[in-house]
């Protein structure tokens, strides 16, 4: 009856020899010493992750040590008390589920039926499935058996948790743990049954099921069932991942190749994708870090052999690690890990989802930044100003020409505003408000619009910030640049209290993340600003021009002024501006 009716393949496939037995060698070996030498202990602990061969190896066990031909210490499972077990009709092997037998009456009961010797073989047999679940009564009514266990009596408890067995009964058994499942002994089986069973079944497809998985072998194969139902006789990654549930593993490809291209579009589809086909915001986000994670591991060892996965994917990875810094790497791992845990208790996930794969374009690299603090700590020059970089590109594309104060602060003032932004990818808790902020474009006219407004509500004694109204200020798109006169000012403004508590007034002001940079000028000109009723000066001038300008370069020359208007002109002469080349 059985024979023609569908059998589960974690069933089918049950190993019936020691050797069979995937992964545990360790534990085989050594039982099948013990029963070649005849010298079997009268009670096991089997500790170890679910479906990984505890009770298997138990019913091994059993008929092994009644087998009445026994094969180098394996059961023949061919003699009339190995065919008995294996049909499940031995009267000598005794399994209980400790979950559902867990009460004193229970474990009585035991201790009257342990007193009868076996009906067939040497020994009898308890097998003790999840033992931890017995109550305390119980125990106590087992240790009693435990401490005087006649000769014919063998106990095997099985657990996944062995913290919660007494000492008292641990300590009176031989433990044996259980390791969980490597990758390779998975997909080795789901390999071999898939065989067998005239199933095909691709590499990318076997380290999906075996992944999921988790490193329970059982699992596996109801897995591997589930599949196979779904698909037939062809199991290929597509249809595997449709059966599943399964993001597909090219997706995070596609996340990391358009982060490398700060690809901000292409995010938002990616993640609306997620989205539409309904799959876990959390589960996304986790198999993301996984893949960086790996994309981490190769980076720095420049090697697949340890990924748990496909070799196709291990030639991705390698080519994908040359896409990113190591330390990019990282913080986008950091920057994630936070995202997973303000998503998690998020009431709009969805949205918050979005902004994390949105804001993943536009990470800073790090690259950069390191490159920075080199140059500030060598005292070398910028390659380019990076202070007033907007954190998302300019709309129009724009060349501008800089008209640069005299200034030989340059340098100081950079350091500072590398520092906040090093001060920001740390402050985490605050990052996707902050950084969903930060995607609002603020334009230079917005700011200075609204400046006077800004002044009127802040700079006063109330918020100790009456200076702020003597002070020269340039306006860039999503930024700020305040010329300090005097050293006692700038060494005020620029402590790292007053600046964080400048930037907060400013950012909930504006509505933005908004850059402030300091800049100390004693030159005569700015000393003279505070005579000067008009506070704002434009400082920059959009034009066309073939070569962009550099305002750290050498030499500044004087400014051809046949072109400039009037203002232009005015502020050239009162900042005594020379042009960079
Ligand atoms: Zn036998």
């Amino acid at each position: 009856m059985e024979n023609t009716s569908f059998l589960v393949t974690a069933r089918k496939f049950r190993p019936q020899l020691f050797k069979d037995v995937v992964g545990q060698s360790h534990i085989t070996k050594t039982l099948i010493n013990a029963i070649s030498k005849n010298r079997v202990h009268h009670a096991y602990l089997f500790n170890g992750p679910r479906g990984v061969g505890k009770t298997t190896t138990a019913r091994i066990f059993a008929r092994a040590v009644n087998c009445l031909n026994l094969q180098d210490g394996e059961p023949c499972n061919e003699c009339e008390i190995c065919k008995h077990s294996l049909d499940g009709r031995s009267l000598d092997i005794i399994e209980i589920d400790g979950a559902s037998n867990n009460s004193v009456d229970d474990i009585r009961k035991l201790r009257e039926n342990v007193k009868f010797p076996p009906v067939q073989g040497k020994y009898k047999m308890y097998i003790i499935d999840e033992v931890h679940m017995l109550s305390t009564s119980a125990f106590n009514a087992l240790l009693k058996t435990l401490e005087e266990p006649p000769n014919h009596l063998l106990f095997v408890f099985a657990t996944t948790e062995p913290h919660k067995v007494p000492a008292t009964i641990m300590s009176r058994c031989q433990r044996f743990d259980f390791r969980r499942m490597e990758l390779t002994d998975i997909t080795g089986q789901i390999s071999y049954i898939a065989k067998k069973e005239g199933i095909s079944i691709d590499e990318q497809s076997l380290f999906a099921v075996a992944k999921k998985a988790d490193g329970s072998m059982r699992d596996a194969e109801s897995i591997f069932d589930q599949v196979t139902a779904f698909t037939g006789s062809e199991i290929t990654y597509s249809k595997l991942s449709d059966a599943l549930h399964l993001i597909d593993e090219e997706f995070f490809f596609a996340i990391t190749q358009n982060i490398s291209e700060s690809n901000l579009k292409e995010m938002f589809d990616l993640a609306s994708k997620v989205v539409k086909r309904g799959y876990d915001y959390i589960e996304t986000l986790q198999g993301l870090l996984e893949h960086l994670r790996n994309l981490l591991a190769v980076k720095i060892t420049n090697d697949t052999t340890f990924l748990e996965t496909s070799e196709t994917q291990k030639t991705q990875y390698l080519e994908h690690t040359k896409l990113f810094d190591v330390q990019d790497v990282i913080r986008m791992i950091q920057f994630i890990s936070t995202a997973e845990q303000q998503i998690k208790y998020s009431p709009q996930q969805k949205v918050r989802f979005e902004l994390t794969l949105a804001q993943l374009a536009y990470l800073p690299k790090s690259h950069s930044i390191n490159e920075l603090i080199e140059m500030v700590k060598s005292g070398k020059q910028f390659p380019q100003d990076v202070s007033n970089t907007p954190l998302i590109p300019k709309m129009e594309p724009s060349v501008t020409k800089t008209i640069s104060v005299a200034n030989e602060q340059v340098i100081a003032s950079k350091k500072i505003s590398i520092d906040i932004a090093v001060d920001e990818n740390k402050d985490s808790d605050d990052e996707i408000k902050l950084s969903k902020k930060s995607l609002r474009f603020i334009k230079k006219e917005e700011i200075e619009e609204k400046w006077d407004l800004f002044l009127d509500k802040y700079a006063n004694s109330q918020y100790q910030l009456t200076s702020l109204a003597h002070i020269n200020v340039e306006f860039v798109d999503n930024g700020l640049l305040l010329f300090l006169n005097s050293e006692v000012i700038y060494n005020n403004y620029t402590t790292s209290i007053m600046q964080s508590k400048l930037k907060k007034i400013v950012d909930e002001f504006f509505d933005g993340n908004i850059q402030i940079n300091y800049k100390l000028d004693t030159s005569k000109e700015n000393r003279e600003f505070l005579g000067i009723k008009e506070n704002k000066v434009e400082f920059e001038k959009h034009e066309k021009t073939e070569k962009p300008l550099d305002e750290t370069k050498d030499k500044p020359l004087p400014i051809k002024q046949e072109n400039l208007s009037d203002t232009d002109k005015t502020i050239i002469n009162l900042f005594n501006a020379r042009q960079s080349n």
